[in-house]
């Protein structure tokens, strides 16, 4: 499989921000990684227009194809301008807009048949974490939110603990790895052996001073990188960790 290094910038960038694409392709010319870069809606256009080496991608799409849905984006006009991907089910689009798992399923389907990979997200609190409800947390959003449509070839699992975003709390490396563990097993008892082929990434306040220890562990095949994306000098070092481990 290749490994993806996907970074998702968020409410952050303005139109002079895409100069990074053209650093991050001067960078890595010829990647032997993916590399993902999830710009503001209103940038896809120009990114997937820029950007040669570096793929594209929305951070949310609707689930229906088009229709009286103001100030959303269907997953059929991103594909259309050029994005390779979506990140759906993201913490903070669960947290500030109240996504179920059902609306994740949908719009995740509705990737598919726009021909898109979903990127997407699932992850406990700290609360949960406390309580011992991670793995049920995981199973629950594993189940709910990926489709029957999911294949390797057009579905990422991001494994992003709500409390690791942005706050530079990272889990240790066993609990990332009997996370990523579980949600390997959970896949291939779900979908069959083909599930092992399905990218899942680590995404958590991955910068370049922990991106090498991260890469090591069993069943991490990239990274969904918030903060450390915005510029291309602090991604770069993360997308060459993620290449030495090939
Ligand atoms: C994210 O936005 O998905 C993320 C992981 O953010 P950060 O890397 O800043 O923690």
């Amino acid at each position: 499989m290749r490994k993806l290094a996907a970074g998702n910038w968020k409410m952050n960038g303005l139109a002079e921000n895409l100069s990074e694409l053209d650093n991050l392709t001067q960078a890595h010319p010829s990647p032997n990684v993916d590399i993902l870069i999830c710009p503001p809606a209103p940038l896809l256009m120009q990114a997937a227009l820029q950007s040669p080496v570096v793929q594209i991608g929305a951070q949310d799409c609707h689930a229906k194809t088009n229709g009286a849905h103001t100030g959303d984006i269907s997953p059929d006009l991103i594909k259309s301008i050029g994005a390779t991907s979506v990140i759906l089910g993201h913490s903070e689009r669960r947290q500030d807009h109240g996504e179920t798992n059902e609306q994740i399923a949908a719009k995740t389907q509705a990737a598919h048949a726009a021909g898109l990979i979903a990127v997407v997200c699932i992850g406990e609190t700290h609360l949960q974490r406390l309580e011992n409800e991670t793995l049920d947390v995981l199973a629950a959003q594993l189940a709910g939110s990926l489709p029957a449509s999911s294949t390797a070839e057009n579905t990422v699992v991001a494994y992003e603990p709500v409390w690791a975003i942005g706050t530079g709390l990272v889990p240790t490396d066993q609990q990332i790895d009997q996370a990523h563990a579980f949600i390997r097993d959970t896949l291939v008892a779900r979908f069959g052996d083909t599930a092992k082929e399905i990218r899942l990434l680590y995404g958590g306040s991955v910068k370049a001073s922990n991106a090498d220890a991260i890469f090591q562990i069993k069943n991490v095949d990239g990274a969904l990188v918030g903060g450390a994306s915005l510029k291309a000098s602090d991604f770069s070092p993360i997308i060459n960790a993620l290449e030495n481990t090939l």
